[in-house]
């Protein structure tokens, strides 16, 4: 099963995609991981982005679309992905959209976490997971990307009849009841 989870930051996506990973056994990939993962061992990759997610703005589509090509090529992945943090721009859904046909696939589900702005802000501020992104003005300006390039893409999915709107405001196990209720 191939699954996006889709939410503005802070949303609980990353939360949302290890109980999903858990449960069903199906490998988590985040591109901000990836990311933080790189720069934290200081590959080449990592030092091309560091500056970009400090600031809070996206790195280029072609840099995270090669990314995720190579990696969903791999065996890991055969059985279905969580992708988490990606398709964030409608050029990289489409680049998704066009790749999983190739392959045969398809998504199967787009599960997207609704969440009030008030509190998305609140939890990023109160979340102490330590990421240089997590400051009042960096979280203000990671908002008016999604805003502005990474919520037409729920637009971009609702067209295709596979998108599932979450209720995100509850405790991690009633938001991971809900999305098990639509899955299955
Ligand atoms: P996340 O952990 O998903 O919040 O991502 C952290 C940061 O990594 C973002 O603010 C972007 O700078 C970068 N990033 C992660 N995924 C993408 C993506 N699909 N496209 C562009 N930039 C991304």
């Amino acid at each position: 099963m191939n699954i996006i989870i889709f939410g503005p930051p802070g949303a609980g996506k990353g939360t949302q995609a290890k109980k999903l990973q858990q449960k069903y056994n199906l490998p988590h990939l985040s591109t901000g991981n990836i990311f933080r993962e790189n720069i934290k061992n200081e590959t080449p990759l990592g030092k091309k982005v560091k500056s970009i997610l400090d600031s809070g703005d996206l790195v280029p589509d072609e840099t995270v679309v090669d990314l995720v090509k190579d990696e969903l090529s791999k065996a890991k992945y055969d059985n279905g992905v969580i992708l988490d943090g990606f398709p964030r721009t409608v050029a990289q859904a489409k680049a998704l959209d066009s790749f999983l046909e190739e392959n045969d696939k398809k998504i199967d589900a787009f599960l997207t976490l609704s969440v009030p702005e008030e509190e998305l802000v609140n939890r990023i501020l109160s979340r102490g997971e330590g990421r240089s992104d997590d400051n009042p003005e960096k979280v203000k300006n990671r908002l008016s990307v999604y805003h502005n390039e990474t919520a037409p893409v729920l637009n971009h999915y609702k067209e295709k009849d596979a998108v599932k709107e979450i209720d995100g405001v509850g405790s991690i196990d009633e938001i991971f009841d809900r999305i098990q209720k639509s899955l299955f």
